[in-house]
Formats: C-alpha cells, sequence, structure tokens
C-alpha cells in the first residue's frame, strides 16, 4: 500500500512556568492511501496535539522538536515555507475539529467560508465557488442549501455547523482528513449521522482519514487501523479486528473495558481506569502506564518497555510481552 504520511519520531513539548511539558514523546506511525486511521486515548493523552502537528499549526508555547519529521507525500512538512504550507493545508490536507462554534468564523456567511477555500485552492472564481458551496452544503445534509449558504454560523444548531465545518474541510476534496473528537460536541443520533458522513465521503472522495477519538464505538465503525497513545506515547498499534478481539496492552484491555455495554442494564457500575496519567514535565523513566497497571513489574518501573512486533503489523510497548521478563508482579499497586 502507498503511504500517504509518514509520522516519524514525533516530539512535541509546551513550555509553561512549571516546566517543559513533553505532550508528545517520540511517536512514529504511517497513513496508507484511502485507510481510515484512529488514534485513541484518554483526554490529555497527546492525540490532539499529534493532528494539530500533522496540519504544521502547533502555536507558541507549543514547540515540534527538532528532529521529528511529518512526511507527506515524500516531503517533510515541518520544513515547508507559507506558500507551500498553504498549499497543504485546505489544499491536499483539511481539519475538521472538535468544536465547529469556535472553529467558524462567525461574522462570515457559512457559504462564503466554503467558497473562500475553493477560490484560493482551486482557482475558481466567485460564482462558481458559490455554486460549489450550496452543493458541498447539499453533500453533507443540509436542507434548503440556497438559503442557507447566506446564513452565518449562529443560524445553524450545533450538529449543522459540525456540518458545515465538514463541508469546509471537503470542498477541495483533501486527499488527507484528520477530523479530532469530530462528534463529541453532538448528541448520539447526529454523531452516528456526522460518522456516516465521513464514510460515505471517504469512499466518494478516496480520501485518506485520520480519526481523533477517545469514542470506542466510533473507532469500530469506521477505523481500518488503530494506534493507541497514552502519556505522549504510542502503547499499541494494529488491524481494528486485532485491537478489538485481540489486544495486547492492559491500557488497551482498560479501554475496551471501559465501553459502556448497554446489555448491562445499570446493574454492574461502569468500569473506568483508576488513577490518572503522570506527569508530562517530569515523565517516569519507565512505563508510563505502571502507576495503573495491575500487572506492573518491577523493570516496568526501571525501563521504558520495547516495543514487540506481533502478527500484521501489530505492535505493542509492554513488557508482559517479553519472554524473557521477570514476571515480579508488584502487588503493592493492586490497582484493579
Ligand atoms: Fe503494565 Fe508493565 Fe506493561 Fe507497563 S510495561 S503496561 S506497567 S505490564
Ligand atoms: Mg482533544
Amino acid at each position: 500500500m502507498e503511504k500517504i504520511l509518514e509520522v516519524k519520531n514525533l516530539r512535541v513539548s509546551y513550555h509553561t512556568y512549571a516546566g517543559e511539558v513533553q505532550s508528545v514523546r517520540g511517536i512514529s506511525f504511517d497513513v496508507e492511501k484511502g485507510e481510515a486511521l484512529a488514534i485513541v486515548g484518554e483526554s490529555g493523552c497527546g492525540k490532539s496535539v499529534t493532528s494539530r502537528a500533522i496540519m504544521s499549526i502547533i502555536e507558541k508555547p507549543g514547540e515540534i522538536k527538532k528532529d521529528s519529521k511529518i512526511i507527506y507525500k515524500g516531503e517533510n512538512i515541518l520544513e515547508f515555507n507559507k506558500k507551500q504550507l498553504q498549499n497543504y493545508r485546505g489544499g491536499e490536507c483539511a481539519m475538521i475539529f472538535q468544536d465547529a462554534l469556535t472553529s467558524l468564523n462567525p461574522t462570515m456567511k457559512v457559504g462564503k467560508q466554503i467558497a473562500e477555500n475553493l477560490v484560493i485552492h482551486r482557482g475558481m472564481n466567485r460564482k462558481q465557488a458559490m455554486e460549489e458551496a450550496v452543493k458541498m452544503l447539499k453533500l453533507v445534509g443540509i436542507p434548503n442549501p440556497e438559503t442557507r449558504v447566506n446564513q452565518y454560523p449562529h443560524e445553524f444548531s450545533g450538529g449543522m455547523r459540525q456540518r458545515v465545518m465538514i463541508a469546509i474541510a471537503l470542498a477541495c476534496s483533501p486527499k488527507l482528513l484528520i477530523a479530532d473528537e469530530p462528534t463529541t460536541a453532538l448528541d448520539v443520533t447526529i454523531q452516528a449521522q456526522i460518522i456516516e458522513l465521513i464514510k460515505d465521503l471517504q469512499q466518494k472522495i478516496g480520501s485518506s482519514v485520520v480519526i481523533i477519538t477517545h469514542d470506542l464505538g466510533v473507532v469500530a465503525d469506521i477505523a481500518d487501523r488503530v494506534v493507541v497513545i497514552y502519556a505522549g506515547q504510542i502503547v499499541e498499534k494494529g488491524r481494528t479486528e486485532e485491537i478489538f478481539y485481540n489486544p495486547k496492552h492492559p491500557y488497551t484491555w482498560a479501554l475496551l473495558n471501559a465501553v459502556p455495554r448497554l446489555d448491562l442494564e445499570n446493574k454492574q457500575e461502569l468500569y473506568t481506569i483508576k488513577g490518572t496519567p503522570p506527569d508530562l514535565i517530569a515523565p517516569p523513566k519507565g512505563c508510563g502506564f505502571a502507576q495503573r497497571c495491575k500487572y506492573c513489574m518491577k523493570i516496568c518501573l526501571e525501563q521504558q518497555p520495547e516495543n514487540f512486533t506481533f502478527e500484521d503489523g501489530h505492535e505493542a510497548a509492554c513488557w508482559l510481552n517479553h519472554p524473557d521478563v521477570p514476571k515480579d508482579n508488584i502487588e503493592f499497586f493492586n490497582n484493579d
């Protein structure tokens, strides 16, 4: 398969008064042409920072470390000049943000916001671009697009605004679509519709999708492959079926256990992962999950777990998978 994106040893820090927060600590993964890749993890694990880095929109006090590489079609976008970045963003790669309300321009009619990109990236004149904007609104399922195109964001409901943002993102048929928690702010029915819409458009346009989510339901629905992130590092990656049916990392086990189940009918308390992620100003020497892991062994506190490869590109970074490591479980933690 042809790779459209290669993220190599991505490291991103935020400089705060308390110190340097190492939000992303050496993340590497690929995105293949036409595939949907999900990045999952709890909030604060580095998912959104990773997605913003792919768009090269990390702002101060954030900093992408020098040895990081984000290769798009063979070129490192972190070395792009202003003009190249402008072509890349919107023309090649587009992003749907978590919250449409803060991402749309409140003072500009939605049609104009869609048309703008078409004028810049597709060389259309204003009339053509506005006609295309109407088509896009129709495509994302907004009723009466001819009227809606002349309305402002505040005249749309939350779900409809999210659709408008998708229309903006997809107007130029991006080859790579980054969707950061695209349905979190929406109610469940609309969430399902938006996911269907992204899937549909992915098939129509043939783009690759990177979807950032903490919702494993969304992952099962849309993703071909999954990357699980914890404390700024990848702990497991593999094909979606592998991650769901044959997970190898205790954090992935915990995430899967935390999925709400309809069949429990509230009789059983929802499983939550106890404890909090480590302080990324002073990240732990060993495994980042150690303080919350009931399988923690001595070595886990001392050394970063090595990455183990199973079949089909399925990898996990956990000492449990090492055949020669003494399984001296540290009862002290008692994390169940
Ligand atoms: Fe748990 Fe150790 Fe694996 Fe980390 S390396 S997830 S602490 S068993
Ligand atoms: Mg986020």
